[in-house]
């Protein structure tokens, strides 16, 4: 399936292509606008997990509507490919990755998009991905290491294979990571959106994963992360009811069960 959101620009095939993965969100969304000012053809993909996401009606709209204002920007130099939409039922599996999916399943809670997004990583090298700093990070500093590159001008960083663990490298070996989006806080991100003329685009990315009404339900684990990384201004006044009502009872047994129930019930 296809948006066709391509930008009109003559293409010249010598260009350098970048592929990468846009979910509308904070993060990708700040990459498509840094690419936005290099001669590099951009194809962006959007991996639709139908099973676990209510917010994928959501996250399109947004690239849609963000795909137009990048369109609009004076400073806009790169060629924009139709966003390709992939059913991740349709990636299929890799026993090889399956098998240190798990590993790092056990030992570090590895999250469950990992397996997919590596098997897509495995037959689209180079495909972009923004990691977040925190947890992650922390992980790979004792068992992964990374080499730095730069094509037509736009920096990434690689897994260097000879000196990280080899379910890293099974995982995470075949990603380019953006350059120097995960150095940078959110905080600091939201400064360089404002410098690149972009300000305005944030309150149009979506990060929510179970919307309610719409609107981001202060719940989940991005909109939890939103608010701790000092971005409330992003959740609705009853959004963050929910938020402060969960912290205040996030440790109570009865509460995890109530989440549960809550979420299968009201879809948050
Ligand atoms: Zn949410």
């Amino acid at each position: 399936m296809m948006i066709d959101i391509t930008i009109d620009s003559a293409i010249n095939e010598d260009m350098p292509r970048i592929k990468l993965f846009w979910t509308g969100g904070f993060d990708s969304t700040f990459r498509m606008i840094q690419l936005s000012r290099f001669n590099v053809i951009v194809q962006p993909y959007y991996l639709a997990d139908y099973q676990h996401r209510n917010s994928i009606k959501n996250e399109l709209e947004a690239i849609k509507v963000i795909s137009e204002d990048i369109k609009n920007h004076p400073e806009t130099k790169f060629v924009m490919k139709p966003l390709i939409i992939v059913d991740v039922k349709d990636i299929g599996s890799d026993e090889i990755i399956k098998a240190s999916h798990q590993r790092l399943f056990q030992e570090i809670a590895l999250g469950s998009q990992y397996e997919w997004l590596a098997v897509f990583a495995k037959n689209h090298q180079g495909v972009e991905l923004s990691l977040e700093k925190g947890r992650l990070q922390k992980y790979f500093e004792t068992v992964a290491a990374f080499s730095k590159h730069s094509v037509g001008g736009v920096s990434f960083q690689v897994i260097d294979k000879e000196r990280s663990s080899e379910d890293v490298v099974n995982i995470f070996g075949n990603f380019h990571f953006p350059y120097p989006v995960s150095e940078l806080t959110k905080l600091e991100i939201v400064e360089e959106y404002k410098r690149l003329g972009f300000g305005e685009i944030i309150s149009k990315t979506w990060f929510c994963h179970n919307p309610v009404k719409n609107e981001p339900c202060g719940v989940c684990t991005p909109c939890r992360q939103i608010v701790e990384k000092g971005m409330s201004f992003r959740i609705s006044p009853s959004g963050m009811k929910r938020y402060k009502t969960d912290q205040k009872y996030r440790k109570k047994v009865w509460f995890i069960f109530f989440k549960k129930i809550r979420l299968k019930v009201c879809g948050y």
